[in-house]
């Protein structure tokens, strides 16, 4: 049995560096292979995190944290505009900074790791997984999946994604920028939103997300806040939905390859930490159980990060349908948020999830 790794996890970005690093408190035996060799990059995350990102990772190092933002203005497409200030800040951090210090404390952690290998697929034998990749063929009782929205993992399992996802595009950019900036309506971002995010004064990161056309919208929206276009710099799919199976047997996915992601905003940082958590206590379980089968893994990880986030997402649905709705009651809502606008201030900017 030595040749078999008890835990092999596909991808060392947040989700997957991080479920990797809780379960080396159980076992070593641990293998995480990533496909690219420079962790982080390339980007494909805004960096916009709620304050509760220091209570998943209280010893966050202070440099990640390159802006405290506590405004956003809402723009509708009539040009209703309102402020709305938060109690507690949100921060935008060095996102690729944020996946190298989780990574470093997963390598430190004396598990074995291998950069710029590909994971192709599995076969599940009778008391392993067989996991082939670009360059080797491994054994492993559990298989975990954190390999990203296009999950090459969750596809080889046959779980079900939502087919619909959104395509992000951004640049960072200089300018004249004071708070966040949220704007909404079909001729800006059909269905999503168009974003302004503050690193200070002067830099912004800017951009949107669409089903469809994005690089259009992208040009069209940089044009009209900036003046000009500049090539995006960030880029990455958004799915989200309620999967109905994240697991089977020996195997598990975690993060964007979970759609562990809030359908109104596209934020999946907060979920992959807490999921990567349910995750990683669902695998040592099984190892010290030696429990493999699909239902220990729906009964251990499906429920419980259901429990947890499953209602956040699901608000999360209904309000993308709202931001998804006509421009007129766009605007409706707005002039009605306008009116409520000093009760809002009294809300958490990240008010839905405000029970997490
Ligand atoms: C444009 C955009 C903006 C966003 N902005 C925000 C934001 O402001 N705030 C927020 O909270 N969230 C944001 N998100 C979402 C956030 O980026 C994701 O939820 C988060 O990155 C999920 O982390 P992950 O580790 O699950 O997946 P990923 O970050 O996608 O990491 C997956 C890893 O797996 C590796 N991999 C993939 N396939 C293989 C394979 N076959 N073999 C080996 N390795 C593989 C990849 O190289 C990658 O390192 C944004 C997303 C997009 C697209």
């Amino acid at each position: 049995m030595n040749d078999i790794f008890d835990v092999l996890i596909v991808g060392g970005a947040l989700s997957g560096s991080r479920t990797a690093q809780l379960i080396s408190n159980y076992t070593k035996n641990i293998l995480l292979i990533e496909d690219n060799k420079n962790i982080g990059y390339p980007c494909k995350c805004t960096g916009l995190v709620s304050w509760r990102i220091k209570k998943y990772l209280p010893f966050l190092p202070k440099k990640i944290i390159i802006n405290t933002i506590n405004k956003a203005s809402f723009n509708s497409p009539d040009g209703t505009n309102f402020i709305l200030k938060s109690k507690n800040p949100v921060y935008v951090i060095d996102r690729p900074g944020l996946d190298k210090y989780i990574y470093n404390m997963a390598k430190e952690s004396g598990i074995k790791i291998k950069n710029g290998e590909k994971f192709i697929s599995y076969k599940l034998m009778e008391e392993y997984v067989k996991v082939f990749t670009n360059k080797n063929v491994y054994k492993t009782k559990i298989l975990i999946g954190a390999d990203g929205a296009s999950s090459s993992v969750g596809k080889s399992a046959g779980l079900k994604y939502p087919e619909k996802y959104l395509i992000g595009v951004q640049t960072t950019t200089l300018g004249k920028f004071d708070n966040i900036e949220l704007w909404f309506g079909s001729k800006i971002s059909p269905n999503f939103f168009a974003w302004v995010v503050p690193e200070n004064k002067n830099i912004a990161r800017i951009g949107l997300a669409t089903y469809r056309k994005s690089g259009n919208y992208y040009e069209d929206f940089l044009k009209k806040r900036i003046g000009k276009f500049e090539k995006p710099n960030v880029g990455g799919i958004i799915r989200f939905g309620i999967m109905e199976k994240t697991s089977s047997e020996r195997v598990m996915v975690v993060g964007d390859a979970a759609c562990q992601v809030k359908p109104y905003s596209g934020g999946g940082i907060i979920f992959s930490l807490i999921s990567a958590k349910i995750c990683a206590n669902a695998a040592i379980k099984s190892l010290k159980e030696e429990k493999f089968d699909y239902k220990f893994f729906f009964d251990n990880y499906d429920k419980v990060w259901k429990k947890k986030i499953g209602n956040a997402i699901k608000r999360g649905l209904f309000l993308s349908k709202i931001l998804s709705s006509r421009n007129f009651l766009i605007n409706k809502l707005f002039k009605i948020g306008k009116i409520f606008s000093r009760f809002l201030n009294k809300i958490d900017m990240d008010l839905i999830n405000i029970f997490i």
